[in-house]
């Protein structure tokens, strides 16, 4: 099999000569299939920094090679943005819900083509890559249609009532200001949709840093919203975009021009990211790593609960942030949810993700497939017992248009025992692997549930209610997303998305998420002729 590193080489020495299955693509959305790409957009289309290579997961080929952001042309964008902001605070609310709506019907119309570039830059399957865009469609239709004239126009405060004689005091949100979203590989449009709209309902400016290996989405996805904000006579830098790396991500964090960072992506990074934004007191949104469990009692009906699992475990080669990582079985189904879950992990059969019939496509690059060998190697060390998987597909499995890309065997695996305090528990590996423990008691299985530094999403399948009051209750599950009969992975946007303890506390989307991209003051007004202090504090010299 051709290396990675060695098909890179091979494409720079040859003349760009991009295969058709990703030229189409491109062309549909209006990207460069030659020469290098400016990555960087205030206004305007720029880029002098650092070259980066968008590499196709499937197949191995170069699809693009982007310009970053150079220092000088980050802090031109971030002046842009702060000046976007002063013109994009004073439009009204109403004004901007209707702009949302337009960056809707314009993604709406694109809707497909988008989608495949996500499948073809990401690596999800098609279908996947096509709900991710239709689900910044479905936000935006959020906070517009569904609330008939838009979130934008019920953006509201509150009236608060005063102790005070002839006093009325109002809680009232603003505009903040410069909202950066740092964004993971795993959702290139998904999660930057979340953000936007929300963000720019409430007036902010936007300025998005996405992972440096999905640089085509986000250009792809800002060509769209800047050709609506011009015809509107709105500054670009509105929706500003920076591609790049690390060094871009921590100097956008750094700058004290940015009001609020919104960061989805590891454990580690966003530790970091935290503690920068708030040494300098600024806003921090933190969506961070997932170690999601599921748990089966014995009246669970597996006709649901099977296929769910399948999914949550094997969908998006495992690479969501709520895919089911933990599966705890009652001992009286145990054997028969494994045989049957065994026999739907046989059907899979890797291939093209842009191809209708995949279900299973590859690991998004090289490093994520050395993670997975590295995770299924410590858990054979540890004594478990892999029931299905545990290894890479050679090129005897893969067509031969595949052997270039990073496909793993989703792997099912049993430990000894389950211990909490233990790695093969605790930690997030961003790949297939299904770690299995067996249970007596649901009271144990919340146990182990929560016996985990993250907190993103929980399942429990039962048809007992009083297991369902268990588990939303005060001793049950503590993730910011708790299911009943519904798998951990996938969220509607209706409901604030998020999770809490080292998944970061952050909350987006749907529910009171808005409430995070404003700022709010409470404005104290006396239209009275005295004006008496609170809690009757006298402070006259006269008495
Ligand atoms: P990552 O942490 O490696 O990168 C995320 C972003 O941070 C990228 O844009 C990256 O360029 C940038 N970055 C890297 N180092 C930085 C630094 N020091 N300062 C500032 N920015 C920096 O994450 P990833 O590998 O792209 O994504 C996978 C992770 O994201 C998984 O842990 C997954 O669970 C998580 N995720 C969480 C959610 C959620 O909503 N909770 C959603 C999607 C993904």
């Amino acid at each position: 099999m051709l290396s990675r590193r060695t098909l890179t080489v091979v494409h720079k020495a040859s003349s760009r000569a991009l295969s058709t299955r990703a030229s189409t693509i491109l062309q549909a959305l209006d990207i460069p299939t030659s020469n290098e790409i400016p990555g960087v957009y205030d206004g305007t289309w720029k880029g002098e920094g650092e070259l980066f290579e968008s590499l196709c997961p499937t197949t191995g080929e170069v699809l693009a090679r982007v310009r970053s952001a150079s220092p000088q042309e980050l802090q031109l964008a971030l002046e842009k943005s702060k000046e976007a902001y002063k013109f994009i605070r004073s439009v009204p609310a109403p004004r901007r819900g209707e702009l949302v709506r337009q960056i809707r019907e314009a993604l709406a119309a694109k809707r497909d083509e988008l989608g495949a570039l996500v499948s073809l830059e990401m690596g999800k399957i098609r279908t996947e890559g096509v709900g991710e865009v239709q689900e910044f469609i479905d936000i935006v239709r959020y906070t517009h249609a569904d609330y008939a004239v838009g979130l934008s126009r019920i953006m509201n405060g509150r009236v608060v009532a005063s102790e005070r004689p002839g006093h009325s005091i109002l809680e009232v949100p603003n505009p903040l200001g410069v909202v950066a979203v740092l964004s993971a590989f795993n959702f290139p449009v998904a999660v930057y949709g979340w953000n936007l709209a929300l963000s720019l309902a409430a007036g902010n400016a936007t300025l998005w840093k996405p992972a440096p290996s999905t640089p085509l989405c986000s250009i792809a996805v800002i060509k769209i919203i800047a050709s609506v904000l011009e015809k509107n006579g709105i500054p670009g830098a509105v929706a500003g975009l920076v591609t790049g790396g690390k060094d871009i991500g921590q100097a956008v964090v750094q700058s004290q021009d940015v009001d609020m960072v919104s960061f989805t992506g590891s454990e580690a990074v966003g530790r970091d990211v935290g503690k920068v934004v708030q040494s300098r007191f600024g806003k921090v949104l933190l969506e961070l790593g997932g170690n999601n469990a599921s748990i089966v009692m014995p009246d669970a009906d597996l006709s649901l609960a099977v296929p769910a699992v399948f999914f949550g475990a094997v969908g998006t080669a495992g690479q969501r942030c709520t895919s089911t990582r933990r599966l705890y079985l009652h001992r009286s189904i145990a054997p028969t949810f494994l045989s049957k879950l065994q026999s739907l992990y046989s059907s899979l059969q890797p291939g093209d993700p842009l191809e209708s019939a995949t279900l299973l496509g590859p690991l998004h690059n090289r490093a994520a497939v050395g993670i997975y060998s590295n995770a299924v190697d410590r858990l054979r060390r540890a004594g478990a017992e892999i029931l299905i998987g545990g290894s890479q597909y050679g090129s005897e499995d893969l067509k031969d248009t595949l052997t270039g890309g990073n496909f793993v065997r989703p792997t099912i695996a049993v430990p000894s025992k389950v211990d909490v305090t233990d790695a093969i528990w605790r930690e997030e590996t961003f790949a297939p692997i299904l770690t299995v423990g067996v249970f007596d008691e649901l009271e144990e299985a919340i146990g182990w549930n929560n016996g985990v530094p993250q907190g993103l999403s929980s399942s429990l399948w039962t048809k007992d209610l009083r297991n369902v009051g268990k588990w939303i209750g005060p001793a049950g599950s503590d993730t910011g997303i708790v299911n009943v009969n519904v798998g951990t992975s996938g969220a509607e946007i209706g409901a604030a998305f998020g999770g809490n303890k080292s998944t970061g506390w952050g909350r987006e989307s749907g529910g009171d998420a808005w409430k995070q991209y404003v700022r709010w003051s409470a404005c104290t007004i006396n239209f009275s002729d005295e004006a008496p202090l609170a809690q009757g504090v006298n402070f006259s010299t006269s008495s």
